[in-house]
């Protein structure tokens, strides 16, 4: 006998969170210095536990990730057009337009849903400054050649690596490769901050200009010298990374452990596709996605299924950016035809270090009957 309905809603994502004493231990240096923002103790314990963390030299905190990606983009000072993906989140081509770039979407593979580094270099045109390719739910680019093509071209390879948060490739941190790499600890991701985000990156030279540029420009009492925006993380939301930073490892083991329990349940059913495992990556198991092709229900279908049984799965990342309102005048979704398919395909299923294993036999359950 089957269980028919979660007892009680089950989202996407559920955000972990330290034992509420631990934080409020943390606010009360806060209340007697009144320093609450503004690269303040916090803020600088927080960048070097990251530096840490994430074996990176160089690494820059801003209040969020889209923030972070949009800043570094200035930073490096591009012109033209920027190589990106429509099958991310908004803020990916957000942050290239918001800069008075002009995005060209190159199509995704459909193995791991990452940039097809096949179609790549014919989108090179010698207006190209950048390549920003998104890791998406966790995948790795394919960066030896992104890397080869971007050198061959001289373009800045900019990742967006918001679902990355602390993988490995070949045991070094995903935010060696690349010119840059940006981490986003908004609440709903694998690490959090409450909101926030950081860049690493290898030249150093690109710290004063970021620091620079997420503080209005100001660099001095009496001088402003570039056009910058707010993107300063606050104490608050350090003191939150800080804590955060003690579990994530634990967090991950228990998604890992999820995953495994979707991954055998719905491994090697006709017309359901699951993301292959590089065995040169060391995963966090931020997202679960399932590609229903030629299943005998489709996404959709399951989507509602699930919805009825209070599960909440995501069609994540439904529709493609290209498809968007905002830019559906100047792009269509048929340019990249496997970033339009599979976002019609995919569903994310509910997966969070404090999921229950009897809702993920559940989910298989439904999707399986
Ligand atoms: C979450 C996310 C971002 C933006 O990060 P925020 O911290 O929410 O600003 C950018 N790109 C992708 C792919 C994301 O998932």
């Amino acid at each position: 006998m089957i269980k028919e309905k979660a007892d009680h809603p089950i989202a996407v994502t559920r955000s972990s969170l330290p034992p509420l004493e631990e934080y409020v231990e943390m606010l009360k240096p806060l209340w007697e210095s009144a320093w609450l923002t503004n690269m303040g103790e916090y803020h600088r314990e927080f960048a070097e536990l990251l530096k840490q963390y994430l074996q990176t030299p160089n690494l820059e905190l801003f209040v969020n990730g889209h923030m972070a990606l949009e800043l570094t983009l200035q930073a490096m000072g591009l012109h033209g057009e920027v190589i990106t993906t429509p099958f991310s989140f908004a803020s990916t081509t957000h942050a290239i337009v918001r800069n008075g770039l002009t995005p060209v979407f190159c199509d995704i593979n459909p193995v791991d849903y990452t940039l097809d580094v096949d179609r790549l270099e014919a989108l090179v045109t010698e207006r190209t400054a950048a390549i920003v390719p998104v890791h998406v739910y966790g995948n790795i680019c394919d960066m030896d050649r992104i890397g080869e093509i971007a050198n061959r071209h001289h373009l800045k390879v900019i990742y967006d690596a918001a679902h990355t948060f602390g993988e490995t490739y070949d045991g070094r941190g995903i935010g060696q490769y690349g010119d840059a790499s940006m981490f986003s600890f908004h609440a709903t991701k694998v690490f959090h901050s409450i909101e926030g985000g950081a860049v690493a990156f290898q030249d150093e030279g690109l710290a004063g200009v970021l620091y620079e540029l997420k503080n209005f420009g100001i660099t001095g009492y009496e001088s402003v010298d570039s056009v910058g925006a707010n993107g300063k993380m606050n104490e608050f939301q350090a003191a939150m990374g800080i804590l955060n930073l003690r579990r994530v490892d634990e967090d991950i083991d228990r998604r890992r452990a999820l995953a495994m329990r979707y991954r055998e349940r719905l491994a090697g059913t006709e017309g359901i596709r699951l993301c292959p495992e590089n065995p040169r990556v060391r995963y966090n198991y931020a997202y679960m996605p399932v590609v229903f092709d030629g299943y005998r229900k489709d996404r959709d279908q399951i989507f509602s299924e699930l919805a009825d049984a209070d599960i909440h799965a995501r069609k994540y990342f439904y529709p493609c950016i290209n498809d968007f309102k905002c830019y559906r005048d100047r792009y269509h979704a048929e340019d990249t035809p496997v970033a339009s398919r599979i976002s019609r395909q995919v569903l994310t299923l509910p997966l969070y270090a404090q999921l229950e294993p009897e809702i993920v036999d559940l989910i298989c359950d439904i999707i399986l009957r």
